[in-house]
C-alpha cells in the first residue's frame, strides 16, 4: 500500500485522486484494491455513469457517481480539482481498462498534479498490455500507438510515419475498431508487405476470447472468410523496414505498365492493381491520388 495510503485511517482513504483500472470483459479481474478505493472514495468519476453503475451494482458499491469525459471535461474537471483541493477522495473510471489509457483521464492526472494534489494509480486490466503479452512478439521494445486516425489519408500518414520512425522488431500496438480492420491491415500491409507478422487480440477476458496471428496476408484472409467481423480488437504488428517504394513500382507505373502490355483502361487495371495488392479498388485509387498529389 502506498505511504500516504497506508498511513490515514485504514477504513478511510488518504486525500487524493485514484485512477482506477476496470475490467475489460471479465469481471473476476477486478482488483481487491480497486473494489476498496472505490467503496471509501468520496465519488467516483466515470466516463459513462450508466456503466459504472451496473460495475458499482454487480459489487454492490454504493459510492456517488459524476460523468466526466471528453465532452464535459472542461467543465467538470475545475470542480473536481476544487473537490480534491477540500480534501476530498475522488476516483476516476472508464468504461474499462484503465483511465487514461485512449480514455478520459489524462487531464484531469495533469490538471492534480497542477495544484499539487497526490494522484494514486491503481493498476488493473489494460487490453494493450493483456495482447501483448499473450500475443507472442517482442514484449520488451513496444509502442502503444491507440486508435488510428479514421479517415483512409491519415490513417496512411500515421502509418507511414511509424513505419519510418520505428525500429525493426518493435512490437506496435493499436486499437481497432471491428468495422475499419480489414482497410487498416491493407494500409500495414502497402506498408510493411503482406509477410509481416501481425496478431489480433479479439474479445480478450471474454468468453470468444480469440487470438488470430501470423502474415498480415492470412490474418486478413481469415477475417475477410467470416460472416462477419466483430467484437473488440487490439491490433499488434511486429515493426520492420517498410517497403521499399522500389520494390513495389508507384500505382501510376503500374497502371502505364497495365496498359502498354495489355491494352487495359485505367479502371480496369486499378480493378487489378487491387487484386494483385490484396488492397480494395477504393484504396488504390485512394493511393494514386495520393502519388498524384506528390508529383
Ligand atoms: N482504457 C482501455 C484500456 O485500458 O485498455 C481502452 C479503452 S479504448 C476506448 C477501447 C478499445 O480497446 C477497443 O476499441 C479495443 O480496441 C480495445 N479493447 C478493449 N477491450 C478489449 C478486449 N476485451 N479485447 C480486445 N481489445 C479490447
Amino acid at each position: 500500500m502506498p505511504e500516504e495510503e497506508q498511513n490515514s485511517n485504514p477504513a478511510t482513504l488518504a486525500p487524493g485522486l485514484y485512477l482506477v483500472g476496470t475490467p475489460i470483459g471479465n469481471l473476476e479481474d477486478i482488483t481487491l484494491r480497486a473494489l476498496r478505493v472505490l467503496r471509501s472514495a468520496s465519488l467516483i468519476a466515470c466516463e459513462d455513469t450508466r456503466q459504472t453503475q451496473k460495475l458499482l451494482n454487480h459489487f454492490g458499491i454504493q459510492t456517488p457517481v459524476i460523468s466526466c469525459h471528453e465532452h464535459n471535461e472542461g467543465q467538470r474537471i475545475p470542480e473536481l480539482i476544487a473537490a480534491l483541493l477540500r480534501g476530498e477522495r475522488i476516483a476516476v473510471v472508464s468504461d474499462a481498462g484503465m483511465p487514461g489509457i485512449s480514455d478520459p483521464g489524462m487531464r484531469l492526472a495533469e490538471a492534480a498534479i497542477r495544484e499539487g494534489i497526490r494522484v494514486y494509480p491503481v493498476p488493473g486490466p489494460n487490453a494493450a498490455l493483456s495482447a501483448l503479452v499473450a500475443s507472442g512478439l517482442n514484449t520488451e521494445c513496444f509502442l502503444f500507438c491507440g486508435f488510428l486516425p479514421a479517415k483512409a489519408g491519415a490513417r496512411r500518414s500515421e502509418l507511414e510515419r511509424l513505419a519510418a520512425g520505428t525500429a525493426e522488431g518493435t512490437t506496435l500496438i493499436f486499437y481497432e475498431a471491428p468495422h475499419r480492420i480489414l482497410e487498416t491491415l491493407g494500409d500495414m500491409k502497402a506498408i510493411w508487405g503482406p509477410g509481416c507478422r501481425v496478431v489480433i487480440a479479439r474479445e480478450l477476458t471474454k468468453m470468444h476470447e480469440e487470438f488470430l496471428r501470423g502474415p498480415i496476408e492470412e490474418v486478413a484472409a481469415t477475417l475477410k472468410g467470416r460472416e462477419r467481423i466483430r467484437g473488440e480488437m487490439t491490433l499488434l504488428i511486429e515493426a520492420r523496414p517498410p517497403q521499399k517504394k522500389s520494390e513495389q513500382s508507384s500505382i501510376s507505373d503500374r497502371i502505364a505498365a497495365l496498359q502498354n502490355s495489355e491494352n487495359l483502361d485505367e479502371k480496369a487495371a486499378l480493378k487489378r492493381i487491387a487484386r494483385e495488392r490484396g488492397l480494395s479498388r477504393s484504396e488504390v485509387y485512394r493511393e494514386l491520388q495520393r502519388e498524384r498529389g506528390r508529383s
